[in-house]
């Protein structure tokens, strides 16, 4: 019997497979000593090692461009510490709270947001620390939904992930319990029909949002992991984050949103690059982020249109940046433009 193919997690498997070079063994060493690495079989397989631009590979590859830190870049880059009142709960806006159950993920990216809190080594929350985080949520009635995320709250047995969704609804006010997760295309054979029944709750609405940057990571099995949910009675939403060398043209983006529709999955935001450490080289600037949501409008489908987002540093939350289209002229009328770049005038209110 062959042995199931395992995660890379290692330089040497790393190596083996032709992801990375010997001779950058020694810087990748600092790199893998600072941020978590691993790559599950069903990523690497879709890496073209032979291709230096390969955008799947630039996602999950250490790189020795994350050594590179910028003075302007924060470990902690959208400000979760500053609210967060007890362990594992965010509560920046005022109806909703993240719920952070464990800071592992299957695959770990190489421009996440949060790579200084989490990895295999970071230490989850204890049965008293999700009491409390339960108890803090059943206190504050103003809180209508939980976001489940981390790490990759999907990693979690389907047994553990009941038992938090249960004890979720079990709070009145909470109607909607969202799931922010990567496995469906990280690792979606650990979408089972026993994990999909257990984020569902009687009387509450469960949400999965996707995070997905390139179409090629819409996998068969992922399309089919997805369907899984979505024929279960829960909606899919995505989120990508724009990334230089990887989703950063209007082909790849376009195909990434037509991918996402054609699995009846929402594209929700696309997330301009957070200030982490390590990762200018994965950056857009946010001119370059407009004229790719521009594009969009111009050529795809209103189903196709995620909202650009920036998660403004210091923790005061997410604003649309997207491209604006509304201007007055010298006189003070209203123009708008269209989406072949036409300008037209609009008459004032009456
Ligand atoms: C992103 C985020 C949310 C979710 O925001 P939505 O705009 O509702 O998707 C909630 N809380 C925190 C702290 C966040 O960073
Ligand atoms: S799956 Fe999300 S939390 Fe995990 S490494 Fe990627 S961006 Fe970070």
């Amino acid at each position: 019997m062959n042995a199931a193919p395992k995660t890379l997690r290692h330089l040497s498997e790393l190596e083996q497979a032709g992801l990375t070079a010997a001779d950058k063994r020694a810087a990748l060493e600092k790199v893998a000593a600072q941020y978590a690495v691993a790559i599950t079989p069903g990523v690497a397989t879709l890496i073209d090692p032979n291709d230096p631009h390969d955008p799947i590979a630039r996602q999950f590859v250490p790189d020795p461009a994350e050594l590179d830190v910028q003075p302007e870049e924060r470990a902690d880059p959208i400000g979760d510490h500053a609210h967060s009142p007890v362990e594992g709960i965010v509560h920046r806006y005022p109806d909703r709270v993240l719920l952070k159950l464990t800071h592992v993920c299957a695959v770990y990216c190489r421009f996440c947001f949060r790579r200084e809190m989490i990895g295999p080594d970071a230490t989850p929350l204890t049965e008293t620390q999700i009491d409390a985080a339960l108890a803090y949520i059943a206190a504050h009635p103003e809180i209508w939904e939980v976001v489940l995320t981390g790490g990759d709250p999907l990693v979690l047995s389907a047994r553990r992930l009941k038992q938090a969704v249960t004890r979720l609804a079990a709070i009145p006010h909470v109607k909607v319990i969202r799931i922010h997760s990567r496995i469906p295309v990280a690792d979606p054979a650990r979408i089972t029909p026993e994990l999909v029944r257990a984020l569902r709750a009687k009387g509450k609405a469960t949400y999965v949002v996707l995070h997905a940057n390139h179409a090629r990571e819409l996998t068969d099995a992922a399309r089919e992991a997805c369907a899984r949910l979505i024929d279960a009675g829960i909606p899919m939403l995505s989120q990508s984050v724009l990334l230089a060398g990887v989703n950063d043209n209007p082909r790849a983006l376009g195909e990434l949103m037509r991918a996402l529709v054609e699995c009846r999955i929402k594209p929700y935001y696309l997330h301009h690059g957070d200030l982490a450490t390590g990762t200018s080289h994965l950056r857009t600037s946010i001119e370059d982020g407009q004229d790719l949501m521009r594009a969009l409008r111009g050529r795809l489908s209103g189903l196709c249109q995620p909202t650009y987002v920036l998660d403004i540093p210091g923790g005061h939350g997410k604003s649309p940046i997207g491209p604006n289209y509304l201007s007055r002229d010298a006189s003070g009328q209203i123009r708008i433009e269209d989406f072949n770049g036409g300008s037209h005038g609009y008459p004032p209110a009456p």
